[in-house]
């Protein structure tokens, strides 16, 4: 039986994840952590049925006490940081969904947990058709080197680009420089009417520019369009409810008890 810790556990992510982890026969939710409806059982606010967890907001302490072997985190880009740094210094595994972690970010975390013999494990995105979306925008790219990225988010998103798209991005720039090809440089003449309305297109994105929406109505989606001579592909994926993510993020609770110490990235790398 694996003990879990939920951080962010009010969120609507968070909510998801109760009901997984206490639905699941081999996982059992111990500590659920947040700034929202303290106090408050858990499974009430999550819509699973009362589970005898109360919502706390001193991380801490829920660490200490409840010991879990794994903390799942789905808080906010401004406290995942330091949230994940107190459970890895008592040397609890982690998996993290929260996204807006920068590479900086991420070899700290690297760091904190090698040093605690400890694992975290870090998914841009815990949908499966979404790791899939990556992997054949990696192939498209060596033969289309002409691509844009569009991220579509629900409009409370804080963060953007998304960790998905950002890492997309990332991993077409690697794939291209790779098979040795390039995108056409953009006509020097091309006008843009406002700052940014190419998209994000840095180091950080592979150089591919990254086109974020923010609307109600939005889950989580993204295209990927590649365009050439005569022809257009476009990848898409949908995240038509929060439940898409669960799977994978079961699956990396299961196997984040026996990484080895240290930063694993990416749903790929455990699948
Ligand atoms: P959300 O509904 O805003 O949930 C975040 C929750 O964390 C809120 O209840 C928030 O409380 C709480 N919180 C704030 N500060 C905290 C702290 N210091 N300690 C513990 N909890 C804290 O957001 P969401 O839609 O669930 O998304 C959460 C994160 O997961 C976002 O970064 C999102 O981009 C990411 N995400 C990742 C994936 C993936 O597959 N990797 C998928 C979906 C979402 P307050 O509202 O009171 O501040």
């Amino acid at each position: 039986m694996i003990t879990v810790a939920v951080c962010g556990a009010a969120g609507k992510m968070g909510r998801e994840v109760v009901t997984t982890v206490c639905g699941a026969d081999d996982t059992r939710l111990v500590a659920a952590i947040d700034k929202f409806s303290t106090g408050v059982d858990v499974g009430e606010i999550a819509g699973c049925g009362a589970c005898g967890v109360p919502i706390t907001l001193d991380l801490t302490a829920a660490l200490s006490d409840n010991r879990p072997h794994v903390m799942v985190d789905f808080s906010v880009p401004s406290a995942v940081k330091a949230n994940a740094l107190t459970a890895l210094s008592m040397g609890i595994r982690l998996v993290i969904g929260t996204t807006g972690l920068s590479e900086r970010d991420l070899r700290e975390l690297d760091e904190a947990a090698r040093a605690k013999s400890t694992a975290v494990f870090v998914a841009p995105n815990f949908a499966i058709g979404a790791v899939l979306m990556m992997e054949f925008a990696e192939r498209a790219a060596r033969y289309m080197p002409n691509v844009e990225i569009i991220e579509l988010h629900h409009e409370q998103k804080v963060d953007s680009p998304s960790g998905t798209a950002m890492l997309t991005a990332q991993r077409i720039g690697a794939a291209r420089r790779q098979a040795g090809v390039a995108a056409d440089p953009l006509p020097t003449e091309q006008k843009l009417n406002a700052a940014g309305a190419r998209g994000a297109c840095e180091e950080a994105t592979g150089q591919v520019p990254v086109h974020s929406v923010r609307l109600p109505g939005f889950v989580a989606h993204q295209e990927v369009i590649f365009g050439g001579p005569g022809q257009i592909l476009t990848i898409r994926h949908d995240s038509i409810n929060r439940a898409s993510f669960m799977p994978g993020v079961l699956l990396a609770v299961r196997k984040v008890v026996d990484l080895p110490a240290g930063l694993t990235v990416g749903l790929d790398a455990i699948m």
